[in-house]
């Protein structure tokens, strides 16, 4: 059997957003909140494809380059919790359109190659902290970050030493806006 990746379409986040969200976090969670997530890992995924082998990858990534999508831009606005996952995560009021269609497509394309999909709506979030304080409440978001999203990323997620990282294997550029 072929070696697997554990592999997810993901946005990712320039490297003064993610600072900036960190120093947000920061400010706005004791250490009893939860577990942070680490700056460089702080990304909004897409579709989860879970462990593929390299026939399967390159399947997945012939049909995502066919996608000719528009850029977008993201902004960040809201913070949310689901406690029973215990995360705490932002988010956006009004997710732009074309986030949605390239989540859907995205997750159609990995569900038609065999990937077992969430039957969940697709909740467009950044996870902020992990394993959350049952009695954690939220502060109001008194922010509102704006990034223009130009590609998707593809990564596999490893585990080293311990912790995990990601890996951006490949880019797939959006189109410019009109
Ligand atoms: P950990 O090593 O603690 O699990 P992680 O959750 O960040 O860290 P992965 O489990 O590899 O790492 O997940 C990578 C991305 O895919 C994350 O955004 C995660 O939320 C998402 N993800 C993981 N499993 C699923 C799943 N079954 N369905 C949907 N998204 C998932
Ligand atoms: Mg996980």
């Amino acid at each position: 059997m072929s070696h697997l990746n554990r592999l997810f379409f993901a946005l990712e986040l320039p490297k003064t957003l993610q600072q900036e969200i960190v120093r947000w976090r920061a400010t706005h969670f004791s250490p009893e909140a939860g577990k942070p997530v680490a700056a460089a890992n702080l990304h909004m995924t897409l579709a989860f494809l879970g462990e593929v082998s390299a026939e399967k990858q390159q399947a997945l990534t012939d049909l995502a380059g066919r996608i000719s999508q528009p850029g977008f831009t993201l902004r960040l606005d809201d913070a949310g919790q689901w406690p029973r996952s215990r995360v705490a995560f932002l988010g956006s009021r009004q997710p732009p359109r074309g986030l949605l269609q390239l989540a859907a497509l995205l997750r159609a394309q990995a569900a038609r190659s065999g990937c077992w999909q969430s039957p969940q709506p697709f909740h467009p979030h950044i996870t902020l902290l992990r394993q959350t304080d049952s009695a954690l409440r939220l502060p109001a978001p008194g922010f509102s970050w704006e990034c223009r999203i130009t590609e998707f990323v593809l990564y596999a997620s490893r585990v080293e030493q311990g912790r995990t990282r990601y890996q951006p294997l490949q880019r797939f550029a959006l189109k410019k806006e009109l």
